[in-house]
């Protein structure tokens, strides 16, 4: 029996992420598994449309909604796991993850953290490294700007007006700062998320170097993780939006970029951003 639009009871039942309908419908009638609506759709392709359209607010995406986006709720997950014949609570906490973060490709770090867009982090971080040791260990009397990049991509603009007067004059705040950039570099490195946990515990872990001196000076005028981390995934975000405009004519991590998987995820800096923490 279906509805006028083709539906079954397990495509209404999967399109609500009613878990408890699916199990139900399920013990009844497992063959409903590959039935399709008028759509075209199963009942696991109709559940992942819906989620789709949860995440983006719309099947013509602004995008906008997709930035707040911060996981699917547990009967989205629970849903899910019925229809492709798991229990949720049988699988791995990082298999429950990449549900809820809507992975594809299987090997999202942590769930969200996609193996491009962890490439295409560490590229830049890497790259940006270089160029802050050097910014850093100009000696000056008077202030000195932001490496290149900072300013083409807006990246400085994302600084409190303070930490940036700070950095830009003061030689140790500056070494905080890029101590702070060097704990995100070693995060991606090791291929773990830069999330505020973690990149803080790295920091914590070299407390005793930091907590004098440059550590103390770059939190004391203002400076947070939270300030290093944005400035990072505002230069990645830019980037891949210029590369192909006149700006940019070629990422220039591409070739490496095309060699690993495609996700869902992979161009949502902001997602990634926001379940980072920041
Ligand atoms: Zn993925």
């Amino acid at each position: 029996m279906t509805d006028k639009h083709g539906n079954t009871a397990l495509h209404l039942a999967a399109e609500l992420s009613r878990a408890d309908d699916i199990k139900y419908v399920l013990s009844k009638k497992p063959s409903l598994t590959n039935l399709r609506n008028d759509e075209g759709f199963t009942p696991l392709e109709a559940l992942h449309e819906a989620l789709e359209e949860k995440r983006t607010g719309s099947r013509r995406a602004s995008g906008e909604k997709a930035d707040q986006f911060r996981g699917f709720s547990e009967s989205n997950i629970a849903s899910v796991g019925m229809l492709t014949g798991v229990e949720v609570s049988d699988l791995d906490h990082i298999d429950v993850q990449r549900i809820k973060y809507g992975c594809i490709c299987g090997a999202c770090i942590d769930g969200f953290l996609s193996p491009r867009m962890h490439l295409t982090l560490l590229r830049h971080a890497k790259e940006q490294q270089l160029r802050l040791q050097e910014w850093c260990a100009a000696s000056t009397d008077g202030s000195i700007g932001f490496p290149k990049t900072f300013i083409s991509t807006g990246a400085e603009n994302c600084l409190p007006i303070l930490v940036k007067d700070h950095l830009t004059t003061n030689q140790l705040v500056r070494k905080g700062f890029v101590n702070m950039w060097a704990c995100i570099v070693e995060c991606l490195a090791e291929n773990m998320a830069p999330s505020k946990e973690n990149v803080m515990q790295l920091w914590e872990s070299r407390l005793p170097r930091l907590r004098s001196g440059k550590g103390k000076a770059f939190l004391d005028s203002g400076g947070s993780v939270k300030v290093v981390a944005n400035m990072l995934f505002c230069i990645a975000r830019s980037r891949d939006e210029l590369a192909g405009t006149s700006s940019y004519r070629k990422n220039p991590y591409e070739e490496e970029i095309s060699k690993l998987p495609c996700c869902r995820n992979d161009k949502e800096y902001e997602f990634v951003r926001g379940v980072c923490g920041y």
